[in-house]
This record gives structure tokens, C-alpha cells and sequence, in this order.
């Protein structure tokens, strides 16, 4: 099949690899003039274990299938990571009640290695964390989000895919078993493809609309949740990723590192209505107060306004947290059309296994090679 992805996010960027290794011809449409300049570059880059989410979910199954494929993908491709593990840390006693019901979660969802320790156990291999008790999770690392991306371009282009910038997907409508797609920038025109797969993140929603024959009805509403990052100026104190409990609509303000060692806090969860990527720095008290509740040797004045994120969520404060939506063929009736909503965290950790089911969804073949990473332990 001729296939157009459009977006060359991470996700987008999977889903044409694999579409590319199966034999398809495929070409990616991106507004932008380079690769993962959206979500994709504006993230943690944590490759996460997979034990927050509700069992049998689509973010739980991928996360973990996704993260099991990521490691064997870094190490055959060369790309710069490090498992450096994870602890979710306990303040109080209520706080306790929610690590264990994660550590129960996770090995629901079948994550490897999870272990509960107690407050000077966690000591013992964080010094200077503050706590009662932690979840210990070993699978859990960070990866070089874009040296991922670019080895993903370089595998879609060995098997004859192409990515077209500066080419805004503006519509398309099924012609005689057809997608005839049109597209905006400086060679506005059209063209016809086999299927489509929707990967356009934040704008995903704005692009399903502009599809003749795909119901209205099913485009899931957007709400914008930001994620501040401050940095911070000393030399690290933890080697490992420092999470609290979550908090409503994120995982909570946690240490992240780089793969320097370098470490940084973030995201919070900040509820916007228009993209806008600004830090303000009034933000630093309330990132102070939540880090020293873990780190209480946390000196003032030294964290810095950093960068931020947008989460494409399909719920909105107080509400229930929504899953990933893969809507395929299958769910509504359209021929060889593909739309992903609501991809916000683990997307990065659950590209390689989304683009499978993508790929699948789209050409019927076989179950997606996604299965074999899940029940390996
Ligand atoms: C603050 C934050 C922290 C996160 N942390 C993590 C983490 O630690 N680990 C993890 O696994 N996940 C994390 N995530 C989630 C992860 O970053 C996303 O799930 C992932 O990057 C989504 O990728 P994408 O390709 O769907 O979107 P994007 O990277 O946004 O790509 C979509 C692309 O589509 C293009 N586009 C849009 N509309 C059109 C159009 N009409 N025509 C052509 N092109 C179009 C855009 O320009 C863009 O390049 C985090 C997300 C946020 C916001």
C-alpha cells in the first residue's frame, strides 16, 4: 500500500518505520521543518516501567511492551540510554497505601523487578531523600529522545520511505478506494494514498475533523495540560529518577536525569487553553515546597525556569484519566484509516509497540510483533 503518516513525532515516526519494513511505500507529512520538534522534543525522556496504569489498558499494554522493545531497540541501534532505575517515594502513611497499591498495579501489568522498601533502605541508595517508605522499580531509564527519532528516520528511509517538511495535511476524502489527501505550504497540492494514519499530537483532533467520511462524533475532545521543567544548578545529589506519588492529571514534580547524570525537576500540571510554552517563575515556590517534601536539603535559589511540554489529554481537572485512543478501522468503519488521540506519557515509551498495532489495524497482516515482548518474564 502507498501510506501517508502525518506527523514525524516519535509516534509518527514508528509507525512509518514499521509500515516501511513491512513493504509498504510510505511517505510522512510534517508542518514542520525537521523531525520531533513538537511533544516529542519537549518530554521527560523517561522509558517508563508501566505500573501507573490500569491493567488490560491501551497505555498500560503498550508501555510495557513498547518499553521491553525501546531496550532492545536502543542496544541494537546504538542509541544512548541508561536503566537507572526509579523510586516512588512516600512522605506519610496515606502515601504508603498509594505506593503499595502502584507496586500492586505494576505487577498486574506485568512490569519486572518492582520491589517495596522501607524509608532507610531507600536511604541506603539515596542519601539525601527524605521518606518512609519507596517503590523500587529497575526497569525504569532514560533515553536520547531524538538520537531514537533520528534512528527511526534512518530505518524508514533505508526501506524507501521519504518525509515531506514543511507539508501541512490540510484534508482528505475517500475517491474510488482512495485517500485524496491535500496539502498546504509552499507546494500546496494533492495526492492519493492506499491509507493514512493520523500521528499529528496536538493537533490531531484539528486534522480528524478535516477528514471527509470520518464521523465528527468520534473526534475526542482536547484539553491542554502543561508540564513546567525548572533545572537545577548544583551538582546532582540522586542517581536514580526521584518520583512522589502522582498528583491529578501527572506523575508528580520528580527528578529526572540526563544522561549526563545532570538533574532536572518536572513537569508539573498546569491546565491551558492555547499553546504556550512559557515558564514563570512564580511557578519555582510551588516546585520548591513539593521537592523538599523528598529533598528537604534543597537549597533556595537554585532552580531555573526550563523548558515545558504540552499533554494532548482527552480529559480535563477532576476528571477521570483517559486512555490512549487508537481508533482503527475496526472501531469505525472507514477503510484503511488510522487516528491517534490523547498520546500523552508513556507515548514515548510505547511508540515502537503503538506503531505495530498501527501497522496492523491497517493491512490486517499478522498479530502485531508487539506480542511477543508482553509476558516475557
Ligand atoms: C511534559 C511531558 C512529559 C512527558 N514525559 C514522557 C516520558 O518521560 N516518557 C514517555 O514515554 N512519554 C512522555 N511524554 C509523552 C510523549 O512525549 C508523547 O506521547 C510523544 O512525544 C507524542 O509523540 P507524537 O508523535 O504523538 O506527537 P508530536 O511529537 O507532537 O508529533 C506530532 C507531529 O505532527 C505534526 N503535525 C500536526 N498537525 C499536522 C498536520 N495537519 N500536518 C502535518 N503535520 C502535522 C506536528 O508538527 C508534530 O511534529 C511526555 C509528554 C509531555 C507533554
Amino acid at each position: 500500500m502507498q501510506v501517508l503518516v502525518i506527523g514525524a513525532g516519535v509516534v509518527g515516526l514508528a509507525v512509518a518505520r514499521a509500515a516501511a519494513r513491512r513493504g509498504h511505500t510510505v511517505v510522512v507529512a510534517e508542518q514542520a521543518g525537521a523531525i520531533g520538534t513538537g511533544i516529542s522534543s519537549r518530554n521527560s525522556e523517561v522509558i517508563h516501567a508501566g505500573m501507573y496504569y490500569p491493567t488490560g489498558s491501551l497505555r498500560a499494554r503498550h508501555c510495557v511492551a513498547g518499553r521491553r522493545m525501546l531496550y532492545d531497540f536502543c542496544v541494537s541501534h546504538g542509541v544512548a540510554h541508561r536503566k537507572y532505575g526509579k523510586l516512588i517515594v512516600a512522605a506519610d502513611d496515606a502515601e504508603l497505601g498509594k505506593i503499595e497499591s502502584i507496586a500492586a498495579q505494576g505487577r498486574e501489568n506485568d512490569v519486572e523487578g518492582l520491589e517495596l522498601i522501607g524509608g532507610n533502605a531507600a536511604r541506603a541508595l539515596e542519601p539525601e531523600l527524605s521518606c518512609i517508605g519507596a517503590l523500587h522499580s529497575p526497569e525504569t531509564g532514560v533515553i536520547d529522545g531524538h538520537g531514537f527519532m533520528l534512528a527511526l528516520r534512518g530505518e524508514l528511509e533505508d526501506a524507501g520511505g521519504a518525509i515531506a517538511f514543511n507539508t501541512p495535511v490540510t484534508g482528505a476524502a475517500l475517491k474510488s478506494g482512495q485517500w485524496r489527501v491535500a496539502f498546504g505550504g509552499s507546494e500546496a497540492g494533492t495526492a492519493c494514498f492506499d491509507a493514512m494514519v493520523n500521528c499529528a499530537g496536538l493537533g490531531a483532533q484539528a486534522l480528524a475533523r478535516a477528514i471527509d467520511g470520518y464521523p465528527g462524533s468520534r473526534v475526542p475532545r482536547l484539553v491542554l495540560a502543561k508540564g513546567n521543567y525548572f533545572s537545577y544548578a548544583g551538582r546532582p545529589v540522586f542517581s536514580r529518577l526521584i518520583y512522589p506519588t502522582p498528583m491529578p492529571g501527572g506523575l508528580g514534580v520528580h527528578v529526572t536525569l540526563d544522561l549526563a547524570g545532570r538533574m532536572r525537576f518536572g513537569p508539573d500540571v498546569e491546565w491551558i487553553e492555547h499553546e504556550d510554552y512559557d515558564v514563570d517563575p512564580a511557578r519555582a515556590d510551588l516546585f520548591y515546597a513539593r521537592i523538599r517534601r523528598y529533598w528537604p536539603a534543597l537549597r533556595d535559589s537554585m532552580l531555573a525556569p526550563d523548558y515545558a511540554g504540552i499533554r494532548p489529554k482527552l480529559t480535563g481537572k477532576g476528571e477521570p484519566q483517559a486512555d490512549f485512543m487508537l481508533d482503527t478501522p475496526a472501531e469505525h468503519g472507514v477503510s484503511r484509516l488510522v487516528q491517534m488521540f490523547g498520546i500523552e506519557s508513556p507515548g514515548l515509551t510505547s511508540s515502537l509497540s503503538l506503531a505495530e498495532a498501527a501497522v496492523d489495524s491497517l493491512d490486517g497482516s499478522m498479530p502485531h510483533a508487539a506480542q511477543k515482548y508482553r509476558h516475557q518474564t
